[in-house]
């Protein structure tokens, strides 16, 4: 007989792996111990030696679902002679390193018994267990226990709370563990609030009016969706217009994996992530005949689709014969995501016919994650639902700092030691609700986590909301981080690396030094600071944020910087577009720099080559007409257009006039527009390799990292990388956090720590 103390390390709290390790022990005939740490999970088994190995080895091999064991250490100690095997109390004084769990899909099992007829649980629309259902977005404060989640208000049952409490059964500790007979319950009301006379069942009565065209608002796991049937156009455009939504692309859920082929061309790695117990909603390109209403997805190659995810959305689609139905958030426009069910009805009064509610409350709102699969691995647009509050595992440890984000797409990231847990999406800080949500969001971080953030860290610009938070902080010190800098060491960062590294960092708006707009940058960054080696050549934005809703601005600006007034002749296409009185008002803006910045964005650059191929002159979301420019490429290289770098001063200035000047002669010429739009793709990855080459002979350094909201263009950035790696360049993209402004937080984080330490 030998004895050995284990201790396990990593994401094994919270996932069943007591339970788990107890079956296994057991199984094996082993006695001893299993309890909770302050850092996870440590055991005592004693048994035959070969017993103690298998034991080691299934736990490493097999362990539960949702469990990530970092490190699993073992110490061979002398043998007391245990006669069982328990499971301890955990020990509650020691400081918790408790990791919550993100919220998880239905597994298989909780499945199998829903739609078992047999089962106490049959059609259950809550079920759940230790290896599934709500964690982050139904806790309220830790230690995470049923009575500090919104399962507080349901008693359990007897059956429940024996399963609860058997250490054997799949559900023991299983905090939101509920029934038919304790648990939460739907209820279904009409637009004006009043519940159906006809149809006592919630459930039927909401799949008879989404039959019908109606639009249903469904309060899901981490939020309401306004969901109708995707294959109806009709029903389609009246959520648009009453959701303000013009031509966002909508993310549709299908039944199955089947479905999802029909829809979209699937990898194997796609199907993987698409079916994974995350459930992300998955960006893949639209199959040619796709059973989805056009508007759905109006001029887009993607679709966003995902998988049923709660009990409710499989009862949905088994109750009622829908191919897809869209599902987006429950909001207006902009504003964060609804939870409540009054604040459902308030907000959504005119937008939804009809609401399918429960009584089991939301108490942290959590939107749907977006990944995309970019050469075999994920490469995050929203992480979000599934995703957060799982760490970002960092190589060493930080002081507890809090990256606050920027302004779109904000998240924040709260490191604690060599860990960086970043929120879920908060959104586009433009109003009061998601202003307020952000405050929430850091302040229930820092208690779930235990950890009160001694550092803050900002975006440079101003006026956003996330900076003015971080300078009403007056006891504690905040660091600003320049954009830029924070994207590239948020690459750094999710990758284990220091740096220096050469960072391609391109975006739509960053702000830089001297109060200018950045966007189109290539920096030597380290984790500490960076200098800025390159820039596009910057240009006037006439009018702002104008300038972002109306690309033709931005062509006008270009036009304007290359012919002057000539421009009119120049491009005579483009003049008859736009009405002399319009065109003549946004010059002299720029004559007399009024609300007219200088910028250097490549996102912008985008945005006028979209703009002079007629491909769009306004649009209805940030990114679209640049979307719309990048789905028009090709693969191919079919060469690529002249442009200039000026090395005279220090940054260097890649003159992107001629690239703009060769476009207009071509498209002059009569060249097809998806041949310009290849080769103007093809022409920023030359660029890139023009200026990272030079770099590399001065510097020595061979280390890239792309990151920026435009790195979201899938061929700009397989471009890029490929010819990169042609010229033996190592190169990184991110995995584990958004390119765009969603992985800001991370980056401002870690540079702060940095900053404090050197004390600037
Ligand atoms: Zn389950
Ligand atoms: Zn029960
Ligand atoms: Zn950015």
């Amino acid at each position: 007989l030998i004895r050995e103390r284990i201790h396990v390390r990593g994401i094994v709290q919270g996932v069943g792996f007591r339970p788990f390790i107890y079956r296994t022990a057991v199984s094996l005939g082993l006695k001893g111990w299993v309890f909770n740490d302050s850092s996870g999970v440590e055991v005592e088994v004693e048994g035959e030696e070969k017993d103690v190995e298998s034991f080691k080895k299934t736990l490493e091999s097999h362990p539960p679902p949702l469990a990530t064991i970092s490190s699993l250490e073992s110490l061979r100690i002398s043998t007391v002679g245990s006669t069982d095997f328990l499971i301890r109390d955990s020990h509650k004084n020691a400081p918790t390193a408790t990791l919550i769990s993100p919220d998880i899909a239905l597994c298989g099992d909780c499945l199998r018994e829903m739609e078992d007829p047999a089962d106490r649980r049959y059609g259950y629309p809550f079920i759940n267990c230790t290896n599934c259902g709500p964690r982050y977005t139904i806790i309220e404060d830790i230690p995470y226990d049923r009575p500090k989640t919104s399962m507080k208000h349901f008693t359990m049952c007897r059956l429940c709370a024996g399963e609860y409490h058997d250490p054997e059964d799949r559900r023991f500790h299983a905090q939101p563990n509920a029934c038919w007979e304790c648990g939460p319950r739907l209820n279904f009301v009409d637009g004006d609030g009043r519940p159906s006379p006809e149809n006592p069942d919630p459930l039927e009565e909401t799949v008879g009016r989404l039959e019908k065209g109606e639009i249903a608002a469904i309060k899901g796991l981490g939020g309401f969706h306004l969901a109708v049937e995707a294959t109806s156009g009709e029903a389609v455009k009246r959520l648009r217009l009453r959701k303000n939504r013009e031509e966002k692309p909508l993310a549709v859920m299908v039944a199955s994996l089947e479905t999802a082929r029909l829809m979209v061309h699937l990898s194997p790695e796609e199907e993987l992530e698409l079916d994974s117990p995350r459930k992300p909603i998955v960006l893949a390109r639209k199959k040619e005949n796709a059973p989805v209403a056009r508007e759905v997805s109006p001029d887009n190659d993607y679709l966003g689709i995902m998988l049923p995810y709660t009990p409710l959305h499989r009862l949905l689609f088994s109750s009622g014969d829908f191919t897809a139905l869209v599902m987006t958030s429950a909001n207006l426009s902009e504003e964060p995501i609804c939870i409540g069910n009054d604040e459902a009805l308030t907000r959504l009064e005119g937008i939804a016919d009809c609401f399918l509610l429960h009584d089991r409350l939301i108490h942290f709102r959590t939107d749907d994650s977006v990944i995309r699969i970019f050469r075999g691995r994920s490469y995050p647009i929203r992480r979000s639902r599934g995703y957060a509050p799982a760490p970002v595992p960092l190589t060493r440890s930080l002081r507890p700092v809090i990256g606050l984000g920027g302004e779109l797409k904000n998240t924040v990231c709260l490191v604690k030691r060599d860990q960086a847990f970043l929120s879920q999406h908060v959104g586009d800080m433009e109003n009061e609700e998601t202003d307020s949500f952000f405050r929430k969001t850091v302040h229930h971080l820092e208690k779930i986590l235990e950890c009160r953030a001694e550092i803050l860290a900002y975006d440079l610009h101003p006026g956003y909301l996330t900076t003015r938070y971080a300078l009403e902080q007056e006891e504690r010190p905040t660091w600003g981080v320049q954009h830029h800098h924070a994207h590239a060491v948020s690459c750094l960062a999710e990758h284990g690396l220091d740096g220096p590294a050469l960072a391609v960092t391109f975006d739509g708006t960053g702000f830089g030094e001297e109060g200018r707009i950045w966007g189109g940058e290539i920096l030597l960054a380290d984790r500490s600071g960076y200098r800025r080696e390159a820039h596009l050549l910057e240009v006037p934005m006439p009018g702002g944020d104008s300038a972002v809703r109306e690309p033709f601005r931005m062509a006008l600006s270009y036009l304007y910087s290359l012919y002057g007034l000539e421009l009119f002749d120049r491009v005579p296409e483009f003049a008859r577009r736009h009405p002399r009185e319009k065109t003549d008002i946004i010059l002299s803006m720029i004559d007399k720099g009024i609300n007219t910045f200088m910028t250097s964005s490549a996102g912008r650059l985008f945005d006028a080559v979209s703009s002079l191929l007629n491909i769009r002159d306004r649009v209805s979301f940030e990114g679209q007409a640049a979307m719309e420019l990048e789905y028009l490429a090709g693969d191919g290289e079919l060469g690529h257009y002249p442009f200039d770098m000026d090395s005279s001063g220090e940054p260097v200035v890649i003159n992107t006039l001629p690239v703009v000047e060769a476009v207009v002669s071509e498209l002059a010429a009569g060249a097809d527009p998806q041949l310009i739009s290849t080769r103007f793709h093809q022409t920023l990855a030359v660029i890139i390799r023009e200026v990272l080459i030079n770099l590399k002979r001065r510097s020595g350094i061979g280390l890239v990292v792309l990151s920026g909201g435009v790195f979201q263009n899938s061929n700009l950035l397989e471009r890029t990388v490929r010819i990169l790696q042609k010229e033996k360049f190592e190169v990184y993209w991110h995995e584990k956090v958004p390119t765009n402004d969603g992985g800001l937080s991370l980056g401002q984080a870690v540079v702060a720590h940095e900053k404090s330490l050197s004390g600037g």
